[in-house]
């Protein structure tokens, strides 16, 4: 019999597929790591599990203890599935602004999710920074990940994602690239490429424009889960060696692109990926392979950046340019 013992057993390697159209007239081969197929559905399982297993050893998350952080998302889904297995209780806190789909998500799960009101100032008692704090003081046995700080975040990637990329690769990656968010993906992952290469794998990250990695000041952008208003402990500013800005519109066409061209229904923080991907491969040449992280599907995001009108009402999608479909023949 073949069978893994639990799905925690399933988090990582994860395959690299070739990228075949979006790629047309481009020199250089282009690698997607999908992280999708982690059993929560986005590379943040492997965060999850390295704080939890750290915290364990340190004595931090006891028995029957309780996991309190404020995400909305993909973090919260990782450490939901990694505490069942080990019977921990979770509680997210999110502000109200997240979608209902993402709040329902995580209760599926079985986490416990706390809605704190968006419209109030960080320093208000009741933002979701000061209401995640009180909860993890006052929960007895209760533990705060703080994936912007806690070091297993870019670890796991160090220990994981960076060796498997460097196996898959036989050692021929040229190029890593993937988008920033709390950095922990591109110090872990860029920090092991360089020692295994001896410093020849250029790394390079992508980022909204408007966020502080490229040099903004933290303007709004819709791109969710990359870009920051300020600068995480978990990033690592010797490890970059480029930050290519990657605009809302470019980000959510080229999302687009992957669905319907290489069947990659993946979420809007991968279109940024791989257009700075594609732009760094349109300067390589045949000998070169790029390998670019995708952190999570698309599902998430169909009333979004897959939605024509939601396109159409930030200006994305110019009225009249959506594909003619069979019902506008009729
Ligand atoms: N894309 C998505 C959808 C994410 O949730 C995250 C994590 N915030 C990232 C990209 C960026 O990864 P990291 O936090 O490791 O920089």
């Amino acid at each position: 019999m073949h069978y893994y013992d639990n799905v925690v057993e399933l988090i990582g390697n994860t395959p690299l597929v070739k990228l075949r159209n979006v790629t047309a007239g481009i020199p250089a081969t282009v690698l997607a790591k999908v992280e999708y197929l982690n059993p929560g559905g986005s590379v943040k399982d492997r965060i999850a599990l390295r704080m939890v297993e750290e915290a364990e050893q340190a004595g931090l998350l006891k028995p029957g203890g309780t996991i309190v952080e404020p995400t909305s998302g993909n973090t919260g889904v990782g450490l939901a599935l990694v505490a069942q297995l080990r019977g921990y209780r979770c509680v997210f806190v999110c502000p109200d602004k997240v979608s209902q789909d993402k709040q329902d998500v995580l209760r599926a799960y079985g986490a416990e999710v706390v809605v704190c009101p968006t419209a109030v100032a960080p320093e208000d008692p009741r933002s979701y920074y000061n209401v995640s704090d009180r909860l993890a003081r006052e929960i007895p046995g209760a533990w705060k990940p703080d994936q912007y700080s806690n070091q297993a975040n870019p670890r796991s990637h160090y220990e994981t994602t960076g060796p498997e990329l460097w196996k898959q690769t036989d050692g021929r990656i040229t190029h890593f690239v993937a988008g920033v968010g709390t950095g922990g993906t591109i110090s872990g992952v860029g920090r092991y490429l360089k020692e295994a290469s001896g410093g020849a794998v250029r790394i390079v990250g992508a980022d909204p424009e408007g966020s502080v990695y490229s040099g903004g000041t933290g303007r709004p952008y819709l791109v969710e889960g990359v870009g920051e208003d300020f600068w995480p402990e978990t990033y690592d500013r010797t490890v970059c060696d480029e930050i290519v800005e990657v605009s809302d519109k470019t980000s959510f066409e080229l999302t687009r692109r992957l669905a319907r061209e290489e069947g990659l229904l993946v979420g809007g923080s991968c279109g940024m990926a791989v257009a700075a991907a594609l732009e760094v491969a349109r300067r390589g040449t045949p000998d070169d392979v790029v390998v670019v992280l995708l952190p999570d599907g698309g599902r998430g995001y169909l009333s979004k950046l897959f939605n024509d009108e939601w396109m159409a009402r930030y200006g994305f999608l110019e009225t009249g340019t959506a594909e003619p479909t069979v019902s506008d023949a009729l």
